[in-house]
């Protein structure tokens, strides 16, 4: 037998190993200082108590022999698509339920969509970059070109003319930079994938963290409906990391090579996914209600305000950085033109504060730095405290 030799093509991840080696090293050479991780890219506050009750409900009604469910449909149950057909309406976006497929997770969609496609398709990922898109596409052999994000452009790399992609891997905000896209600059895209025949596979994971116009999903542009797929997650938004759940919008008309996509994917889901459980499809409708709503806004401020501590220390300290705003993700210059490691090294030493090089995610993350505001008040203050007074 043979393996995919492809993954011998893949590039070992050493990023958190390697901070977790080195932050693990520090703490034991160092056991009288506190260490504050500004790294974590993951949520920290509890579910809602909406969720928690439409999860226990769920629950509850699986120990009922009339309520009883079994194998849930491949693209999830009609109420939790219409709860997030209903949660695009609200932000001014029209989605029918029938083109919204219930997963478990924007990592498995974004990893798996390429199932659907040929291993021919030139494949167009920004960089600095989330590594799923670019390890699954390794995986299946496809040739992938690099959009700079850089300082020049505001870390939004902008479609080029002259470079053919036929896959086209957005994220907006942006993990890692927290940079988002303006309508003008999505149509951009919008316009050149329908030009080109390419698909914009666009991943708005962090959608819920936008506070000004930026667009929310790739479906408030004009002509997105012929080119684009959109993944979106409950994750970041409700404190799903744990739980699992999220969607993906493939609008009925996306038609490619005489296909039509959404019933590609449909294919796909209904051979090789079986849906997620009852009580977690009904904890993401209880997300999207009036008062499901209501109670993750608490949680997305509380991280949004850590965004804003740490974004106007930065502004004081007069370093560039782009996100805060609309996303959990601070992306900063490391200062004195220092390496992201170096900067790292340089950070955990003198402030006890855990961050995330940026070099990690991509050559053009290399002097970059990535802080999130997932953690807990008091100890984003103290670290921003703490790099203030060794910065100024
Ligand atoms: N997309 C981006 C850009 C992310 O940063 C993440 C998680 O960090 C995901 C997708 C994964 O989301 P999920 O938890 O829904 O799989």
């Amino acid at each position: 037998m043979k393996i995919n030799k492809n993954y011998d093509n893949l590039v070992p991840s050493y990023l958190f190993a390697e901070i977790a080696a080195r932050t693990n090293a520090y703490i034991k050479a160092n056991p009288d200082k506190r260490v504050i991780k500004l790294g974590i890219g993951d949520v920290t506050l509890p579910l809602a108590p909406v969720v928690i009750d439409a999860l226990k409900k769920g629950a509850d009604e699986l120990g009922v022999k009339e309520t009883f469910k079994g194998y849930p449909e491949y693209e999830g149950y009609d109420f939790a698509r219409e709860a997030v057909a209903g949660y695009y309406q609200r932000n001014g976006v029209t989605v029918a339920p029938d083109e919204i497929f219930i997963s478990d997770g924007a990592k498995s969609d974004t990893g798996n969509i390429g199932d659907i496609f040929g291993a021919d398709n030139v494949v167009m990922v920004t960089d600095p970059v989330y590594p799923v898109y670019v390890d699954s596409n390794i995986m299946a052999g496809r040739k992938i070109v690099y959009a700079s994000c850089t300082r020049e452009n505001g870390f939004l790399a902008m479609p080029d003319d002259h470079v053919q992609a036929d896959i086209i891997y957005l994220c907006s905000p942006n993990n890692p930079t927290g940079a988002a896209y303006n309508a003008d600059q999505l149509k951009a895209w919008v316009d050149y994938a329908n030009k080109n025949d390419a698909i914009i596979l666009y991943d708005a994971a962090y959608e819920a963290f936008i506070t000004d116009d930026c667009p929310r999903s790739i479906f408030a542009i004009d002509g997105a409906r012929t080119c684009a797929i959109e993944f979106c997650s409950l994750s970041k938004t409700a404190g799903f990391t744990g739980t699992r759940c999220g969607y993906t919008v493939i609008p009925k008309e996306l038609v490619r090579d005489g296909h039509n996509i959404h019933d590609l994917w449909y294919r796909r889901e209904a051979t090789k996914f079986n849906g997620v459980s009852y009580p977690v499809q009904c904890a993401a409708a209880a997300v999207f209600s009036d008062e499901g709503l209501a109670q993750i806004r608490e949680s997305l401020n509380y991280y949004k305000e850590n965004a804003r501590i740490i974004a106007s220390a930065l502004d004081e300290l007069g370093i560039y950085y782009t996100g805060g705003k609309n996303s959990p993700y601070i992306w900063l210059e490391c200062p004195n033109g220092m390496g992201s490691w170096e900067f790292f090294d340089y950070l955990l030493r003198n402030a006890q504060v855990v961050g995330t090089p940026g070099e990690g995610f991509g050559k053009c993350g290399e002097g970059y730095f990535r802080l999130t505001s997932f953690g807990d008040r008091d100890n984003t203050i103290e670290a921003v405290e703490r790099i203030k007074n060794l910065l100024k």
